[in-house]
């Protein structure tokens, strides 16, 4: 499986992080070691003084497909989850200074912690999702996904374009507002709705 992660899809994370808004789903990779499953706790990386957490909604690919239109798009996944895209902040802004690939500072070992998934069958609305990330039991971030710049079946069509999605590909669909660092000892908890969905200790 891979994971395809978007970036810069809520217009007040790109203000906080003072970037460009973009015109297409920015996108990036992370590889099948980034993920951790089942609550794993995630071990803080030496080569990083600053990760931060971005809590974000997830696609489950169900079937595979390649240049999917628009209109077809939400045949393409069933489930939806919660996960964090854990990024090593000062890497990417030192390859972003330098114009080069993100990858370390996106898909280092255990930086995709995802939850388990929900049959999209049990949301009313997939444009109205809310969901949400607490540090140590405050609420850091929370958003809907209402507020995408880019919506599921956007994502979908753009980045089939370019990757062949296959069954059991997970999409990263881009973090609203509030990101911010992690310290060892912090215990992070996602929510889709009022479900806890997924628990990360910072070891
Ligand atoms: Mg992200």
């Amino acid at each position: 499986m891979k994971i395809i992660a978007i970036g810069r899809n809520y217009a007040a994370h790109i203000e906080e992080l003072n970037n460009e808004r973009p015109s297409e789903p920015v996108i990036f990779l992370k590889p099948d070691t980034a993920v951790l499953r089942n609550n794993a706790p995630f071990y803080y990386p030496d080569f990083s003084n600053n990760i931060h957490f971005e809590v974000e909604l997830l696609l489950k690919i169900g079937r595979e497909g390649k240049y999917i239109e628009k209109g077809f798009a939400h045949k393409y996944y069933d489930e939806i989850g919660i996960g964090v895209d854990f990024t090593a902040r000062d890497l990417q802004q030192k390859c972003k200074e330098k114009g080069l690939p993100w990858e370390i500072a996106k898909g280092f070992n255990g930086s995709a912690p995802i939850s388990q998934f929900i049959n999209k069958t049990n949301f009313d609305d997939l444009k109205n999702i809310n969901f949400r990330l607490e540090v140590d039991g405050e609420e850091k971030q929370s958003g809907n996904s209402s507020l995408m710049l880019f919506d599921f079946d956007d994502i979908i069509s753009y980045v089939s374009k370019f990757f062949t999605l296959k069954k059991g590909d997970i999409i990263f669909t881009g973090t609203p507002a509030g990101v911010g660092p992690v310290q060892i000892g912090n215990k992070l908890v996602a929510y889709i709705e009022g479900d806890k969905m997924l628990e990360i200790e910072i070891k």
